[in-house]
Parts: C-alpha cells; sequence; structure tokens
C-alpha cells in the first residue's frame, strides 16, 4: 500500500514540543499527523494518507454517532537508548484488531496494513517519541462506521485511524499500588455479549461503576461476571492477576473478558522464571478467603497503558482486603521491571517481541 503523505505546515514547534516530550500527561497533547485508510463495500481499503493532526468531517447521520459501531486498539512506541524506536508485539494488536472487527461487524484491516500504518506515522512523527524513563508515544488505532444512514444494518463506508500521544507513566509511576473498587452493581460484558472485543460501548459502559469507585476512593474498578456475581472478570481496561504463595499465578478464565497482550507477556515470563501459570475460573470467595489465610500474597493489573500495577487494596461493599499503602510484592515488581527493561531495550529480547518502526 503507498501512503499519500500531506505534512502538516503548522506543526508544533520543537521547543513547546519538548515542553510536552518533558512532561508528558496521558492523552491529551498529539502528534501533528495522524494516519486515515477509507474502507468501503465496493472498494474495499482504499486511499492511505498520513495527514495533519486535526477534526475528522463526519456527517450527523454517520451510524458511529447513533449505534456505536466502533473499535480501537492501544500501543506504545518505545525509544531505545540508541535513540531507536520499537514497538511491542504489534501483530498481536493487529490480529486482535481483527477480532474485534468481526464481532462488531467491522471490515478486518490486514495485518500488513495495521503494521506500516504504524510504521508511516512513525515515519513523520518520530521526533515524538521521548526518551526519559518510563515515557512512549502512546498510539492510537480505530475504525468505525461512518457510512451516513440511521437504519441498522453494518455500515458500508468505514474509517481507519491512528493518532498517537506522548505518555510518561500511566498512574503517576514508580509502581505505586493502585486500589481497586469491587462492583456489585454493574457489569461490563455478559456471555455471548462484546466482552472480548475492544470496543468504545464497553468503555461507556464501565464509566458509572468508575465513578462509583472514584466515589470510594478507588483509582479502578473490578467487575465480576455477569451471570452469577462471583467470578473475577476484569478492570474497565486492564486485566487482573493474583499471585500465591507458592509461586502459581493466576488469571480468570472467561469468554467475556478482553484479552490483553501485557497479561499474556507477563504470564510468559513469569513461566520462563519457573511460576506456574493458571487461567481458571476464580471467585471473590476464593481471594478473600486466601487473603485472609495467606495464600494468596500479591494482585496486580496489567495492561499497555499501566504496565503491572501492585493492587494493594481491593475494597466492596462488605468487605476490605489489603490496605491502600501496601507494599508492592516481589512477583509483581520483578516480572514489572523485566517487561519494562524488555520494552526499553535493555534486557534481551527472547520472545522477538520487539518490532522497529523506524526503519
Ligand atoms: C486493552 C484492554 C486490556 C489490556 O490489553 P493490553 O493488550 O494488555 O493493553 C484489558 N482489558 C480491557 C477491557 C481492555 O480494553
Amino acid at each position: 500500500m503507498v501512503f499519500r503523505v500531506e505534512s502538516n505546515q503548522t506543526p508544533m514547534g520543537t521547543e513547546q514540543r519538548q515542553a510536552v516530550l518533558d512532561k508528558p500527561v496521558f492523552g491529551t497533547v498529539f502528534t501533528d499527523h495522524m494516519v486515515d485508510i477509507c474502507w468501503s463495500e465496493k472498494g474495499g481499503w482504499h486511499r492511505p494518507r498520513v495527514q495533519p493532526y486535526g477534526p475528522i468531517p463526519l456527517d450527523p447521520a454517520a451510524s458511529v454517532l447513533h449505534y456505536g459501531q466502533e473499535i480501537f486498539e492501544g500501543m506504545k512506541a518505545y525509544r531505545h537508548e540508541d535513540g531507536s524506536l520499537w514497538t511491542f508485539r504489534p501483530e498481536e494488536n493487529a490480529k486482535r484488531l481483527q477480532r474485534s472487527a468481526k464481532r462488531m461487524a467491522l471490515p478486518e484491516l490486514p495485518v500488513e496494513y495495521f503494521l506500516q500504518s504504524l510504521k508511516e506515522l512513525i515515519a513523520v512523527d518520530g521526533d515524538w517519541v521521548p526518551s526519559a524513563p518510563e515515557t512512549s508515544l502512546y498510539m492510537r488505532p480505530f475504525m468505525f462506521a461512518k457510512e451516513a444512514f440511521l437504519g441498522v444494518r453494518p455500515a458500508k463506508k468505514v474509517a481507519y485511524y491512528v493518532i498517537a500521544s506522548p505518555v510518561g507513566p500511566y498512574f503517576g509511576g514508580d509502581a505505586a499500588p493502585v486500589s481497586i473498587w469491587l462492583s456489585t452493581t454493574y457489569t461490563r460484558a455478559g456471555r455471548g455479549g462484546t466482552g472480548a472485543a475492544k470496543t468504545g460501548g464497553n468503555y461507556a459502559a464501565s464509566l458509572l461503576a468508575q465513578a462509583e469507585a472514584a466515589e470510594h476512593g478507588c483509582h479502578q474498578v473490578l467487575f465480576l461476571d455477569s451471570a452469577e456475581g462471583y467470578y473475577l472478570e476484569e478492570l474497565g481496561g486492564m486485566n487482573i492477576v493474583l499471585v500465591f504463595k507458592d509461586g502459581t499465578l493466576v488469571t480468570p478464565k472467561s469468554e467475556t473478558i478482553l484479552a490483553g497482550i501485557t497479561r499474556d507477556s507477563v504470564l510468559a515470563l513469569a513461566k520462563d522464571r519457573g511460576h506456574t501459570v493458571e487461567s481458571r475460573p476464580i471467585s471473590i470467595d476464593e481471594w478473600k478467603q486466601g487473603f485472609e489465610s495467606g495464600d494468596i500474597v500479591e494482585a496486580f493489573a496489567c495492561g499497555t497503558a499501566a504496565t503491572v500495577v501492585p493492587i494493594g487494596q481491593l475494597k466492596t461493599p462488605d468487605f476490605t482486603i489489603g490496605a491502600p499503602d501496601a507494599a508492592a510484592g516481589d512477583v509483581t515488581l520483578a516480572l514489572r521491571a523485566e517487561l519494562i527493561d524488555i520494552q526499553y531495550g535493555r534486557l534481551e529480547d527472547r520472545h522477538q517481541w520487539m518490532v522497529r518502526l523506524d526503519s
């Protein structure tokens, strides 16, 4: 695919950009350009472009605005010590975008177009990848139904974009433990629903629960399964892993959670270290009793934006586990450090997870 590149004639000045890169605030400032590829039922994927970042012209009847036919991905570009630019397991994001597309009746973007779209954006906006510790350029590929039509059916015109924003540590950094709130009022996904797709509606559905978490002084919300309200699922935008005293790591197994690439990677690193890794249903009672008996010694959340975050405390309407200032566990910290060291090129990439973007 040959991209047409239209340069931004009024890019941000070097000094101003550097000020942004020195103190990035998640998802607030965007690079000078964006990628845009069109899809139509007749023409397939066409008109690939890199163009100045800016508003998207959209018909008020565009079906995404009415029926939420939309999907996205989240990934990062990392600057290594020698200045080279890399990303982490992008093929997994490409394949997941295809799975999300399938579920949301959107067209599947070929994996090679996805990878190329990232490289094209980095080719023009590579200077936006920050270099300070634990900073990166967050890349947000997304796809939505843009056909102007109020009937209910899959859109025949779709747009794919990639935008990017320099970011620092998500929760303030230094692996500070977070508090999470267990929602017993809301669920995020049910059997046969869209829980395994990375789609905006899942996030819209989580916002009220997230607000409830904030009212209880918590950073994030943890959802239970919708059928019984008994088994752990995941956080609004992160997966969860519990660490047992004997070194076993357990993560919920469910059709209705989003299969995180961070989780998959961290669990692979844990296996390399000799940990037993289990994916199975795990109930809120098992966590409570395991915490009380000392069998469950650590818990962490994981996702691209925040990497690996120790869970200091779980608050529920009935009981509390841990404390907001509980020290992060050793296993959590070791896995977090190893993942980050691989991503920043400080440790051998023995799984061949890193893909270079600037060559
Ligand atoms: C994106 C996402 C995750 C984390 O996935 P990663 O690939 O690790 O970034 C977890 N849960 C939900 C609901 C998500 O949308």
